[in-house]
Parts: structure tokens; sequence; C-alpha cells
């Protein structure tokens, strides 16, 4: 007797959303087979029943051991998050099956349970963006050659289709992203909203809506779900909307409609349909009716100027990093004008330039998306100064010979190469490549942070990771961190140990870890003939608090310091930073600060 395959997709984690049918057949299975932190999701509905967790990547072993088990007659639940159809575990049980030769009248039998998948969850956290055709493109290229998910993103952008982005990145693969949204911005305006939502429906839920030009500013992993927009999509009071086209027909305001219920569906009401073959009286509208995304009556211009320019409050104020730096060299003689911010910069330049996205005819989006490419392709493009701070790693001080072969050629005969004070190389280098050298140095598996007026996390090297309890946190706060843009360069030191040789206590920001805990340090000055520690302001903070502490301090600095005012001058003056008072040290004895090399 054959057993039963019960491949369950049960939602985004939260119990609330899971269907009546999913729970169903996880109890009534007797064996659960799930990547672990879904066996952790669903933890109570399964004790007293076999369990066979593993970890990511072994979905082959998963399937592998369902079958096993239901060709011993067992009923099993394989569990995916979302949907189990939808980048889940369906289609490959019913491939691993098909390889042992099942077919439908074998004695396994197999059901497979629909559940809500990212795209709609995290739809409905931000509003209502996939009102209108839209697609999902995984950008993980684990299983599926990047040349393919290119030429997809590449379809679904000329196509004005809103993308979820599924698997944007992870901590190894990161440049896919980046790629994603310069095939976006040839066919979109950088004003397209974007909602990011990490973890909807879970207890660690984050949103921020954005738009096309700075979703990278903010922090995207392997739980964020990307949505972007179409060319008509738009945000209202932080809800995000993709319009289905009724405006085309209804005055949404009216309590009388301008076009009586027979009118709507006829040919000059709709004269960008196809035309009918048949009557289409009983046809439902609603469902089948205008084609979203085309026609260009006035009604149709929604998401105009106006719309777009009140859009992408946040939701939820994530850190926001600036980028890499570039200048902007332009046609001489106009020298080098000012520092852009990020990385997407010369992109939103460009994008700039193109008409202001209203909605038109998809066949029209699409011939304009292919004439912009052209147009990209035969400008002259300019050079830019890439200035950025590369090292090897959070904790790790050594390069490779590998990565300092790549770094040279990045840097080439004409760039600069400087050993800083703060554990990075800084380049400087002109080029008219600026995402691909950093591309490159990625690549190589370098950090790359922008420099400037930024937050710089300086950690010690955790006794060449013999003391490495603390390296996650400061690898976790590099990443929440750093680059961040401030109104003053900010260093944030973290030390191993109470040894603290890496000097974390004379930072603006240190953390020592000791005991298990962190010792916070504010206001330090590392410099100076006046140099001094930070008030120790914190001893013991638990390591699990320590991102919220230090987003607290960071946020408070980048909200309310005066331009080019340094840490220990704004605690001094504000007197409460986060959660820590400022006390106020005996004075020493006065010190002149001279200026440099005096
Ligand atoms: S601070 Fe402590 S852990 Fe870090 S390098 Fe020095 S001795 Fe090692």
């Amino acid at each position: 007797m054959g057993g039963k395959l019960l491949i369950v997709g049960f939602g985004p984690g939260s119990v609330d959303h899971m269907t009546k049918r999913a729970r169903e057949a996880i109890e009534e299975s007797d064996v659960i087979i799930g990547y672990k932190t879904y066996i952790e999701l669903v933890r109570d509905l399964i004790v007293g029943k076999e369990i066979i967790s593993t970890g990511m990547t072994e979905e082959v072993s998963r399937a592998q051991a369902a079958v096993k088990w239901a060709e011993r007659g067992k009923t099993v639940a394989v569990i995916s998050s979302g949907d189990a159809g939808l980048y889940g575990m369906a289609g490959l049980v019913y491939e691993v099956l098909i390889e042992k030769g099942w077919t439908k009248d074998s004695s396994i039998e197999v059901e497979v349970i629909p559940g809500i998948s990212a795209i709609h969850s995290c739809a409905a956290l931000l509003g209502a963006p996939i009102m209108h055709d839209a697609c999902t493109i995984s950008l993980s290229d684990h299983l599926t050659p990047w040349e393919l998910i290119e030429k997809r993103l590449e379809a679904a952008a000329a196509a004005d289709f809103v993308i979820a982005l599924y698997n944007p990145k992870s901590g190894r693969r990161t440049r896919q992203i980046v790629e994603a949204q310069q095939i976006l911005l040839r066919h979109r305006a950088p004003t397209t909203p974007v909602g990011l939502v990490k973890s909807a429906y879970r207890e660690r839920q984050h949103m921020v809506l954005t738009d096309l030009a700075h979703m990278l500013d903010h922090e995207i992993g392997m739980l964020t779900t990307v949505i972007i927009g179409n060319s008509t999509t738009f945000v209202h009071d932080g809800v995000m909307i993709t319009p289905r086209g009724y405006q085309r027909k209804y005055q949404l305001a009216a309590a009388v409609q301008p076009l009586k219920p027979h009118e709507r569906l006829r040919k000059e009401a709709e004269p960008w349909a196809l035309d009918q073959t048949k009557p289409l009286e009983d046809e439902d509208e609603g469902s089948t009716g205008a084609p979203g995304a085309s026609g260009t009556s006035e009604a149709a211009v929604l998401a105009g100027d106006d719309q777009k320019d009140r859009a992408f409050t946040a939701l939820a104020t994530a850190v926001r990093p600036s980028s890499v730096a570039t200048v902007t060299k332009e046609a001489e003689p106009t020298p080098p004008a000012a520092v852009l911010p990020t990385l997407a910069a010369p992109l939103a330049k460009t994008a700039e330039r193109q008409p202001t996205a209203a909605p038109k005819r998809v066949k029209e989006t699409a011939e304009d998306a292919l004439a912009a490419l052209e147009r990209r392709k035969t400008r002259k493009t300019a050079a830019v100064l890439l200035e950025a701070a590369v090292s090897p790693g959070v904790a790790n001080k050594q390069f490779t010979p590998e990565q300092l072969i790549v770094l040279a050629e990045v840097v080439g005969t004409d760039g600069k190469m400087t050993y800083t004070p703060d554990h990075y190389m800084k380049i400087e280098r002109l080029t008219e490549d600026p995402d691909g050298l950093v591309a490159r140095l990625v690549d190589a598996g370098l950090i790359v942070m922008p420099v400037g007026d930024v937050l710089t996390v300086k950690a010690c090297d955790f006794c060449d990771g013999e003391k490495k309890d603390a390296i996650p946190y400061a690898e976790e706060l590099a990443r929440r961190f750093g680059g961040m843009a401030l109104p003053k360069e900010l260093k944030l030191g973290i030390n191993g140990c109470g040894m603290a040789c890496y000097g974390a206590v004379r930072e603006d920001i240190g953390l020592v870890y000791r005991k298990g805990k962190f010792d916070l340090f504010l206001g330090g000055k590392t410099v100076g003939r006046n140099a001094h520690p930070g008030q120790l302001v914190a001893e013991g903070i638990p390591p699990e608090e320590i991102v919220a502490v230090m987003a607290e301090i960071i946020e408070q600095y980048q909200e309310q310091a005066h331009p080019n005012e340094r840490f220990h001058k704004f605690f001094r003056r504000v007197k409460q930073v986060g959660r820590f008072s400022h006390e106020e040290a005996k004075p020493a004895a006065s010190i002149e600060t001279p200026a440099c090399g005096e």
C-alpha cells in the first residue's frame, strides 16, 4: 500500500494566514519534512510526529525522503512557506516521483495544498500594488543561468508588468539586485514606486516604501520581497497602488456614472480594445474587461507628476546607507560637480531625461523602452570619479593575493590607492563604468563602502578569529549601518574583548564585547592632542539588543546633528542620545588643537 504525499504551502508563517486545509494536512500526517526554519514556524502543530528537517540546498534529499516514507505507506507532509507550487517543493516532489515511474494511477496519492505566496502577502501589506498584470522573478542564479534571468527581467520590464523579485540578495549573491535595478531603470522612471517587505506577517516584519532609483539604499536580504510598480503605480499616504484602469470609464467620486451600463462595453468607450467578434453584454467587465495598462484617455492619467511627487513616505524609516560616491565629470571645462550620494545616481540622471511616466498603451511602453535602450547604447558615456573604501572583511584584515591583483587592476595606472588608519584601502579612479568596477571588487569577495561623511565600522580582527563570539554582531552592524550617510563621518569601533587593543573606546561610538555582552562608550575622540576615550554609558548590553540600541543612537545623530558636527560635540550639546545621558568630564588642562602638521 502506498502512502500519501501532502505538499503543503503554509503561507507567510503566521497561523492566522495558514489555510484550513494546510493545517488539517499537517495534522493528519505521520511524517513532516521541511527546511529547518519552516519546521520552527509550525512547531506547535507537529508535536509527536516524525520530523525530518534539513538545511537550505537540501531540497532534493527532502523530496527523496518524502517519497521513501510515502512508499512505506505513511502520510507525509512536505512543507514550504508561501505557496508550495511557487518556488516551493511541489514541482521537485513530482519530478522525484516521475524518476521512479510514478503516474496518477500509482499507489502513492499526491495532493498539493496552496498557500499565500510572498507576492500576495507582501502586496497586502503594501496596499494594492498587484492590482494589474504582475509576475514573479527569482534572482537566485543557483539553479537558473543569470543570462536567462536577465532576459526575463528585460521582458517583464519592457512589458510594464508589476514585478515581484524573490530571492533578491543573500550574503554571497549581492550583484544580482544591482543588475536587476539597472535593467529596470532602462524601462521605468527612477520614481517608480518600490516596496520592500521583509518577513511579512512574521515577528520581524519590516516594510519600506521607496522608489526604483533609491531601492538599493535600503536593507535587502534573503527574507525580503521586492515589489516594483508598473508605469501607473502610485503611492498615496504610504499605500502603494496600481490602478486597474477603472478611471478610464468611471468617475470614482460621482454618484451617477457618465456611461450607462450598456454603454460601457461599446467600442467608443474602449477604443483601445480588440474588435469584438460577438456581443459582450454578459462579460464581467471587472475581471476580463478593460485591458488595464492600455488606453490613453484623459481620465487615464492617474500617476502624473503630482501624485508621484507626494509619494514615497517610508512606512518604516529604514536605515538608509548611501552608496559608493561617484563624482560626475561631465564635458570639459566644467570641474567635477557635486558628489552624488548614490551609486545609482548616474542611472537616475539618465532616467530623469526620459519623459515622465504616464499610462500608455503597453505596446508604446515597450517600444519606448527599446528606443531608450538604443539611445543608451549610442550615447557618449561620461567619466565619473569612483571613490570607495575597500576591505577584505569586517573582522578579516587579510587581503588575498588574488584580491590585491583585482584591486590593482581596478585602480589601474591612473588611479590612486591609499591605506587608511580606518582599516580600509581607499581607491580613487576616473571611470566610465563605476558599477562594473565595484562589481569586480565585490566578486573578488571584497567589501566596498562609500567614503566621506558616512558611518565606518572599525572592528578588531578578533585575534584572527580566535575570539570569534562578537564577529556576527560586528558584521550585522556593518551590514545595517556601514556606509550610511551622516552629517559628519562617524566611526563605530567594535572590539572583541576587554583588551580593546584596536582602540574602540576612543571612537565616536565604541563597543567592547566582554563576558558575552557589550560595553558601550559614546563620544570618544581618536585624534588630536585632546584625544580622549568616550564616556562609558552602559555595561552588559545583551547582544540581541545591540542593533536596536545602535539604531537609536545613529538615527538620532543623523536627524539632529548640525552639518559637520562631530559626534562627541553633538553628544555634549544634546545631552541625551538614545537612552544615554551625557556627563561632563572633569575639565582637563586646556589644549589647543593645532591645524594638521603644525
Ligand atoms: S580587542 Fe581583544 S579580541 Fe580584538 S584583537 Fe584585541 S585582544 Fe583580540
